[in-house]
């Protein structure tokens, strides 16, 4: 459905030069896809434009959804159209240049907190940023021009966001724009390959997890990703944060939680639930992120068991006060 603020954004784009775009800290499927995927509409649609997405935080798990653009110099951030997508609040935006550009346009699927853009788009129940850029597309497909890398870039992002398709904001919409990318050709032999394929020592890894996991009283499953085990199964941080997804399938666990150990003093937290929100307690603890998925960081031992008993008493009061969970 064609809403106003696309169709502002639509002209934006269509009348810059040149455009950069930006992503949030923390690089995943959804925020590189978003950008990728924008960024291959925008130059298959009009390819004198310059477009450019670079950012010094790299990914290797991702990898193969290719290269950003090395940096260019500040007078081209400031003559840009600048796109921030996927970001909730500007301080995650990874590259903080952003702030140089002419004209700012925020399109995000978090809980709206900081409406940092001039032009904001903000829906909050798609299950991705790349479901919106998929969106995006189908409004405008009488003009945009879509290839298969850009809608690989769009569907990988869809894919990651929503748990394969099973989170709860996965709605027929999703499945149907969803549809659209894979019209163009996806090759989902490959891409599962490159997202789902674990190394030998990787599913070791995850046998650490579930010897070392905990589950508190009334059902908050939780693992310390500590430096030390990181340094055993010789991790990197992005696959030591993977540990969150081991904890998601076991029963009467309503919300789960991985504390992954940073070279500061920083602890990463990822938080995750099914029924229950729990987007409140990673705003308590410096984050936030969707009702079920959310992210905040700790600063010490103490500050994680005082998370876990927040989350305990949290997932407590939900489970006495309702039914059908599981
Ligand atoms: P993660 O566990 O890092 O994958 O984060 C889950 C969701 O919460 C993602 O949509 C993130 O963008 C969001 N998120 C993670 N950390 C933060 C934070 N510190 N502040 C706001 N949102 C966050």
């Amino acid at each position: 459905m064609l809403k106003p603020v696309m169709q502002q954004i639509f002209d934006r784009i269509k009348a810059a030069e040149t455009i950069m775009l930006f992503r949030h800290r923390r690089i995943d499927g959804d925020c590189l896809g978003a950008t990728k995927g924008m960024k291959g509409l925008i130059k298959c649609t009009w390819p004198e434009k310059k477009v450019y997405l670079t950012d010094e935080e790299k990914s290797g798990f991702l990898a193969f959804m290719g290269p950003d653009d090395d940096d260019v110099p500040d007078e081209v951030y400031k003559s840009a159209l600048g796109i921030v997508i996927d970001v909730g609040n500007s301080e995650r935006i990874s590259n903080q240049k952003y702030a140089l550009c002419r004209e700012l346009i925020k399109i995000d699927h978090h809980i709206e907190r900081e409406p940092y853009g001039q032009i904001n788009w903000v829906e909050d129940q798609r299950s991705s940023a790349c479901e919106m850029i998929a969106a995006f597309y189908e409004a405008f497909q009488d003009v945009l021009k879509i290839d298969q890398e850009t809608a690989t870039h769009i569907y990988t992002g869809m894919v990651t966001d929503s748990g394969r398709f099973q989170y709860e904001g996965v709605t027929g919409d999703t499945m149907r724009l969803a549809g659209l990318m894979l019209d163009q050709g996806v090759d989902t032999e490959t891409l599962y390959a490159h997202l789902y394929l674990r190394s030998f020592d990787q599913l070791k890894f995850k046998g650490c997890i579930y010897e070392n996991m905990q589950v508190t009283k009334n059902g908050v499953a939780w693992i310390h990703v500590t430096k030390e085990m990181q340094q055993a199964f010789g991790l990197d941080f992005e696959t030591a944060s993977t540990a969150i997804s081991s904890l998601s399938d076991i029963k009467g666990v309503l919300c789960w939680l991985a504390f992954i150990d940073t070279d500061t003093e920083e602890i990463r937290v990822r938080l995750r639930s099914r029924f229950a929100a729990i987007n409140g307690i990673a705003e308590k603890y410096n984050g936030g992120g969707h009702a079920c998925a959310s992210g905040a960081t700790v600063y010490s031992g103490q500050e994680m068991q005082a998370l876990i008993l927040d989350a305990d008493r949290h997932i407590g009061k939900y489970k006495d006060t309702h039914e059908g969970w599981l």
